[in-house]
């Protein structure tokens, strides 16, 4: 290392150790929960499309453990959802931060009270609140919510988010010195090799390779009979979890580094990130390991149209040039919050030989789009438009298509499915077949998964063409989609089985275009049904109608595409 690398490889770390844990409030934030952290989510954690903002926190399973306030100050925000994080409350407290808490069962009584009567007014489960800072004020350790499963939570737990009030970006609680007890160290699982395209090789060959990393004798090893050869620009990235004691969870790391013959190359601390940067994680791992082989591979390299600010220094890109016959010593570093560490070092041999091996061919008539580039495709009955900024990295674009008895188009494959896209690409196909007027406002893009099933893209007539917008390459082609929701009594009072209280449970499902939009009736009076989008249920609390008389409830569903179905159920309560 020479002395220029030296000092900037110094002023490196003096960069990227900015902020630390001393810089934010300590013991401002007191913990959520009256019970010792189990930590089922980690911040930064990667999720599908996004990273993940908080902390999730276990409540053995249970709903209803009381959620208290981590601090003073007032709740400033109430948001109700039937996906996301369900039942959120969130608190401003006067030292510029925000608290939000997530997937909870139920507010305390008078802030259940008002948000109902919002609900009541704007005759509207999902709704959105932002309470005057006089009107809910908290004390810290107030029991503010009790916790549940709402919205897109898999499983009984607390959402916890520390926001900075102005930038509004999530920071990592555990920097605001919310105790947590861990000393499992994370576990390194694979590493992947990456040759960049017609610049690198890697094995003999200019596809990645992904290595599995065995434990022996509490050492970490790559599982290879063979040194790992590599030539020319290649980059490397890695996967690990972390655990934690009592935690079954799969948990995220906090920060990795990559050091190549003793050198710092690459390095990241999950400490912050900006929402509008949260879709990048597509582009900080490998989109194709994740979609093809479920493996979550992080880079230690960026690529060109990934803008995210977590990395250590900008100008390190973690691209390495190998040029001479060497060796080189990789280590690679992965640490837990609480600084638990788990390592491994191995070597790669670089061989000029290895050069002459020949690059694989490229699909006929592909075009190349860069992360600066888009291109627009027009053709007979067929537009695709990939703008600038859509892709993070050079791919050879294609597109082909086939008959098929099964749609009104023929079925188009564009693009490639293991290529991620930031900025939404326009599909217009027009279809094969004739379409009744009557019938084209139930026309819609489809993506034909793997296994056939069709996941339907909000569509527009554009002339000819119907029209939609993906963030995912593959297979599309048109349905029709004429069949309504429908809706299936799942539990009224007067079944004989009466332990779910006084509710009204109906099940609804549409086939294609989606829910749009429901509203429902009791008695002819507007009643609300809380909807619960994972397990499809539209539940009515009758704790407050009077009883012993039949009653008739009514509920109106509406798809995508303008289908509606209307229920109705009398029975006795
Ligand atoms: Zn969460």
């Amino acid at each position: 290392m020479n002395k220029k690398s030296i000092c900037l490889s110094f002023m490196v770390l003096l960069a990227y150790s900015h902020l630390q844990a001393q810089d934010y409030p300590q013991n401002y934030f007191s913990s959520p929960l009256d019970t010792p952290l189990t930590l089922v989510g980690t911040f930064g954690e990667i999720r599908d499309d996004h990273f993940h903002s908080g902390i999730d926190l276990g409540t053995q399973e249970l709903e209803g453990v009381p959620v208290m306030s981590a601090a003073d100050g007032y709740i400033s925000r109430i948001k109700i959802a039937p996906d996301g994080f369900g039942k959120a409350l969130y608190i401003t407290h006067p030292n510029g931060y925000v608290t939000v808490y997530g997937h909870l069962q139920k507010f305390t009584q008078v802030v259940n009270e008002y948000v109902r009567k919002a609900q009541y007014e704007q005759q509207k489960f999902a709704i959105e609140l932002f309470p005057k800072p006089k009107e809910f004020r908290v004390k810290k350790a107030e029991v503010i919510a009790y916790s549940g499963s709402s919205g897109s939570a898999t499983g009984p737990h607390l959402h916890f988010e520390i926001r900075h009030e102005e930038t509004e970006e999530p920071i990592n609680p555990l920097l605001f010195g919310i105790p947590v007890h861990d000393n499992v160290p994370p576990e390194i699982k694979y590493i992947r090799f990456f040759p960049t395209p017609e610049a690198g090789i890697v094995d003999k060959t200019d596809t990645a390779e992904t290595f599995e990393i065995q434990v022996v004798d509490g050492i970490n090893i790559v599982n290879t009979p063979d040194f790992i050869q590599a030539f020319g620009m290649v980059s490397i990235g890695f996967s690990a979890v972390d655990h934690q004691e009592y935690s079954t969870a799969n948990l995220g790391i906090y920060s990795a580094e990559l050091f190549i013959d003793q050198n710092p190359v690459y390095q990241w601390r999950m400490d912050r990130f900006n929402f509008d940067d949260t879709r990048y994680v597509n582009a900080h791992i490998d989109y194709l390991s994740k979609k093809r082989d479920n493996i979550t591979i992080e880079r230690f390299f960026r690529l060109p149209g990934n803008h995210l600010p977590i990395y250590g220094d900008s100008t390190q890109l973690g691209y390495q040039n190998w040029t001479e016959d060497a060796p080189h010593d990789i280590r690679i570093v992965v640490k837990d919050f609480n600084g638990n560490t788990s390592l491994i070092e191995f070597q790669v041999i670089s061989y000029s030989s290895m050069f002459d091996r020949p690059y694989q061919a490229r699909i006929p008539g592909a075009v190349l789009v860069t992360n600066q580039k888009g291109i627009a495709i027009h053709k007979n009955d067929l537009d695709v438009i990939i703008p600038s900024g859509a892709v993070y990295e050079d791919f050879y674009f294609f597109d082909s298509q086939r008959k098929s008895n099964n749609y009104l188009s023929q079925l188009y494959t564009i693009g490639d499915p293991y290529v991620a896209i930031q900025n939404p690409v326009t599909i217009g196909i027009k279809p094969s077949a004739t379409i009744a007027d009557s019938l084209k406002s139930k026309a819609v893009i489809v993506n034909v998964r793997e296994d056939g099933s069709p996941n339907a893209l909000l569509s527009a007539w554009n002339g000819a063409f119907l029209s939609a917008k993906t963030r995912s390459f593959g297979d599309f082609a048109v349905l029709l989609d004429t069949i309504p929701p429908q809706l299936v009594k799942e539990y009224v009072p007067a079944d004989l089985n009466s332990s779910r209280g006084p509710v009204i449970q109906v099940k609804v499902s549409d086939d294609l275009s989606g829910l749009k939009s429901y509203s429902g009736t009791l008695d002819e009076k507007w009643i609300l049904f809380e909807y619960d989008a994972k397990n499809r249920l539209l539940q009515a609390d009758l704790s407050a109608v009077d009883t012993n008389h039949e009653h008739t409830a009514r509920i109106n569903v509406m798809d995508n595409c303008g289908n509606t179905t209307v229920w109705e159920y009398k029975f006795w309560f």
